[in-house]
């Protein structure tokens, strides 16, 4: 079981961009009260700039909050620094916005250095490996393991990455815009993939601008607005404000 909990959380940035003037701090999320369970599957949407990666960042620990607790299974993760990143890491599989593949590594290889600096620990290389194919199995990416990312499309290359994010097994996922830029049916791939490994019981959660494909997914769609969570809806739809 691993339930996500923010109370109160705020995040702010310091504002190089404006140093001098008045207001020297941007909102990155501000009085975030969010409950996410151990199988849900959240969308959270909201136009640019609204907090949706600052959310992520809190969620996953890469960022901390400025006000505000983050508790996973009730325990505040700001309590179990220094050994924040052990033990959090490896609760969170997550595919940013930006491209990360190791672009001289081929897909075995980005795979198993994920593997290997990853905190699962894994009996032996064979089990391993069996690991390996079953995430690029679960992609449709079998037998491609010698390819390099410069050799894939888009949407290839969001599928390694997810196979990437989920080789140690994390209970949850948090994927950051990974549809953009990407064609209408590798969308629904991700979509379709996303759905049968939350079935498997993973939580997902995803920031999105996809809003057709929000509306037909029907699950739970926090929206955010100036940092601020104006709706938090089950099986809602893009945009949707409570
Ligand atoms: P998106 O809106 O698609 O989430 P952004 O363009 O807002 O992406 O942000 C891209 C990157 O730039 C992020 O890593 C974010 O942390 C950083 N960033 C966003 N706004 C600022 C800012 N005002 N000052 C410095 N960095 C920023
Ligand atoms: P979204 O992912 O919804 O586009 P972000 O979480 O990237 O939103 O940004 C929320 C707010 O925080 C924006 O006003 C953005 O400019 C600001 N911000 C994000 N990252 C940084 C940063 N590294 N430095 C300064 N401001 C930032």
């Amino acid at each position: 079981m691993s339930t996500i909990t923010l109370e109160n959380v705020s995040k702010y940035y310091k504002n190089k961009r404006r140093s001098g003037a008045g207001n020297r701090y941007e909102v990155g999320v501000e009085n975030i009260n969010l409950t996410i369970g151990q199988g849900e599957f959240v969308f959270i949407t909201g136009s640019s700039g609204a907090g949706k990666s600052t959310l992520l960042g809190l969620i996953s620990g890469r960022l901390k909050p400025d006000r505000g607790r983050v508790l996973l299974d009730g325990v505040n993760t700001a309590r179990i620094l220094p050994w924040h990143r052990e033990r959090i890491a490896p609760l969170f599989g997550n595919v940013a916005q930006e491209h990360t593949l190791i672009r001289k590594m081929t897909v075995e290889e980005n795979l198993l250095l994920a593997a290997r600096v990853g905190r699962r620990r894994f009996e032996s290389e064979k089990e391993m490996k069996e690991r390996l194919k079953k995430v690029l199995g679960l992609v449709g990416f079998s037998g491609m393991e010698r390819r390099y990312p410069v050799e894939m499309s888009v949407g290839e290359y969001r599928c390694v990455e997810l196979a990437r994010a989920l080789i140690n097994s994390p209970p949850i996922l948090v994927l950051d815009e990974i549809t953009a830029n990407l064609d209408d049916d590798s969308i629904w791939d991700i979509f379709h993939l996303l759905t049968e490994i939350n079935r498997r019981g993973t939580t997902v959660i995803m920031a999105t601008h996809a809003s057709r494909y929000v509306n037909i997914m029907r699950r739970r769609v926090v929206t955010l607005v100036d940092g601020q969570i104006l709706g938090d809806v089950q099986k809602g739809k893009y945009g949707d404000v409570i």
